[in-house]
């Protein structure tokens, strides 16, 4: 068993490690986005309206976790270049979307691929790694949310739809009640676009559900 000095090593080392694989991160996009004549904001924003589709102004703010200025100032190079345009809200006649265009949609593919070298990286590792990485990664942006210290994630820990363990297949535990399908812990979603939010008093029934099976 661990003492509360080793534990305390062992987090550090993991927020270290978290830290040098956002540099890859960072200076991937950093390319990418000067390549192609964006800024990183200008390239999230694409990638975001190519995720969610056509989206207002202070949806992508919050989806981004920057404010509606940045959000406004990026939009409006956006437009200039043509790789967005805005359109009227069908629910809201008062309320103006973002879509992208064309050319919006090229680049948003561009900015949304992950660095090679990382995809390359994450090859090496055994299926049993990458599983047991996965579940980390999404009980750590699960915390992160749950902090309320990154955006809301759209992903199936927090989905009215998921049903964890609700089927005795070790391949295929899980249910989805929106496409009413079995899935497995490789298919487990980041950013569900058919997500629809559990009600907060369910969210910690649906985890520990989740997450009593390793
Ligand atoms: S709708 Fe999407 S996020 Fe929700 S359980 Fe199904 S796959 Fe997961």
């Amino acid at each position: 068993m661990l003492c509360l000095y080793e534990i305390a090593m062992e987090t550090d080392q993991i927020a270290a490690a978290l830290a040098r694989i956002g540099v890859i991160m960072r200076s991937f996009a950093w390319e990418q986005s000067e390549g192609a004549d964006l800024t990183p904001t200008q390239a999230q924003i694409l990638a975001r309206l190519a995720a969610r589709g056509p989206s207002r102004t202070g949806s992508l703010a919050a989806d981004l976790g920057v404010t509606q200025p940045t959000v406004s100032d990026a939009v409006a190079a956006l437009l200039r270049k043509g790789h967005v345009a805005r359109g009227p809200d069908l629910r809201d006649g008062r309320a103006v979307l973002l879509r992208l265009t064309e050319s919006g949609r090229r680049q948003a593919e561009a900015a949304a691929t992950p660095p090679p070298a990382l995809l390359a990286a994450l090859d090496t590792l055994s299926l049993k790694d990458r599983d047991a990485m996965q579940r980390a990664l999404i009980g750590l942006i699960r915390a992160l949310q749950v902090a309320r210290a990154i955006p809301v994630q759209r992903m199936c820990v927090t989905c009215a739809h998921f049903r964890p363990h609700a089927h005795d297949d070790a391949d295929s535990p899980h249910h989805c009640a929106f496409v009413d399908a079995a899935f497995g812990d490789a298919a487990l979603r980041i950013d569900c676009g058919d997500h629809e939010d559990a009600a907060e008093e369910d969210l910690a029934q649906i985890w520990a559900r989740f997450s009593q099976v390793a």
